[in-house]
């Protein structure tokens, strides 16, 4: 069946920082998105596409907003949803004293089920159409959250956690029941319908070294499975790990070493970078999750998003709630784009939008699937409203051009500017 939807249309088809800008993105000022069955059928001009429609398929059209590809959360955590915005700490502490507690109700498979109801709602209303999710060491926090993702027909990944060691008794899991509960879930949710499975340790402090091994097992065991964890968020955190591996060559190397680097692996943070570490990540294809927002609350620094560009490492916008404090992408740009002024550095409204759409889906190796109107990707639409709010209605009218467009929109815009959620061409 056709839908068809007519307005201002933008999608990206390259990294704005690694081609001509006018090679990277399309943009049409009256579009025609076409899908048929839930997929990108065509794209193009308004005024040449509906000539060729039949005269009896109904068109919505959206006035006065920007139709692009959904965006895509490449690090969240959805029990962490109820503690956001807790007051106080830096990175350890702040799980010990709030994570820990949270999570532990979600050995509660209707608990589960009741925040991811929530966190899916919260995800859909800002716009955001997939996540890689953190589920808690409970493997119904999985089966929780991939029940009520498949009831919304959403494209989405999670995992269960996997640690073992220096994390409270009522949290732990060993080596082997990680392992099994993961390949179990995998078994059960890996490509059924829109679900895809992640392997997931915390991060390497709460991970022995036989359950890394084992998670790089199950890795080789599933290639097509991913791979979601932590890297270099805070300094206290890379010392601690240099005291619990010794024999590694910095943090990085204590996921090297078990085999957990490659095209689906995905480290959320990786803030204290160095070259050699961003060095190995570009060239075994692995993400970065550039999480802005949870980087200054925590107080954990600013990520280096040119040195990632200078050894082409894949990075894609994470809001990691709930140490990030908002479910919107726009004001995720918003945080990144002031991590760089920190650093000296310019994030261009073009490659803001790039890595929240396009950027990524490559990160998730899902190109073509999702994050741009390519033919055949599936349609997972937003609009966004330039009035929606009296103060950026009033800024538009002093706006020029694209660029200034979508500055506007991620410094002032949040939840109450994505107009419409479409998933699989059908408004949610
Ligand atoms: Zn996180």
């Amino acid at each position: 069946m056709l839908k068809v939807y007519r307005g201002e249309l933008l999608h990206f088809l390259a990294d704005p920082a690694k081609v001509a800008l006018e090679d990277s993105y399309q943009y049409l000022e009256d579009g025609l998105l076409i899908i048929k069955d839930g997929l990108v059928e065509q794209v193009g001009e308004a005024a040449e596409l509906l000539a060729t429609l039949d005269k009896n398929v109904e068109v919505t059209h959206y006035k006065n907003g920007l139709m692009m590809p959904g965006f895509i959360d490449t690090h969240v955590h959805y029990p962490q949803t109820e503690m956001i915005a807790s007051y106080g700490e830096q990175l350890l502490e702040w799980l010990e004293n709030y994570t820990f507690p949270f999570e532990r109700q979600f050995s509660d498979f209707e608990h589960g089920k009741s925040v991811a109801e929530f966190f899916l709602t919260q995800l859909l209303e800002a716009g955001t159409t997939t996540a890689l999710v953190f589920g808690t060491v409970h493997k119904e926090s999985v089966e929780a959250f991939f029940t009520v993702a498949q009831q919304k027909k959403l494209r989405m990944i999670c995992g269960k956690v996997l640690m073992d060691q220096n994390c409270p008794d009522y949290l732990s899991d060993t080596a082997q029941s990680g392992y099994d509960d993961s390949k179990a879930l995998i078994e059960k949710w890996h490509n059924t319908d829109r679900l895809q499975y992640a392997i997931t340790p915390r991060f390497a402090p709460t991970c022995s070294t036989e359950q890394l091994n084992k998670a790089g097992q199950l890795l080789s065991e599933n290639p097509t499975v991913y791979l979601h964890t932590h890297l270099s968020e805070n300094k206290a955190e890379i010392a601690w790990v240099k005291d619990l591996f010794p024999d590694s060559d910095g943090y990085l190397d204590v996921y090297d070493k078990s085999q957990l680097l490659g095209r689906r692996s995905i480290f959320a943070h990786g803030v204290h970078l160095h070259d050699s570490e961003c060095q190995r990540l570009g060239e075994t294809d692995s993400a970065i999750a550039f999480c802005p927002s949870s980087n200054l609350f925590l107080g954990s620094g600013c990520f280096n998003l040119k040195q990632a560009e200078e050894f082409d490492v894949n990075v894609g916008f994470g809001s990691d709630i709930g140490a990030g404090t908002t479910f919107s992408m726009l004001s995720t740009i918003n945080e990144g784009y002031k991590t760089q002024q920190l650093r000296g550095d310019k994030l261009t409204p073009f490659k803001s939008f790039y890595l929240a759409t396009l950027g990524g889906a490559i990160s998730l190796d899902l190109e073509g699937t999702i994050g741009n109107f390519t033919k055949g990707a599936e349609a997972d639409f937003i609009v966004l409203d330039y009035h929606a709010t009296p103060l950026m209605d009033r800024r538009m009218r002093h706006c020029t051009n694209l660029s200034e467009k979508l500055f506007i929109l991620s410094m002032l815009g949040d939840e109450r500017h994505v107009k419409a959620t479409h998933i699989m061409g059908e408004l949610v």
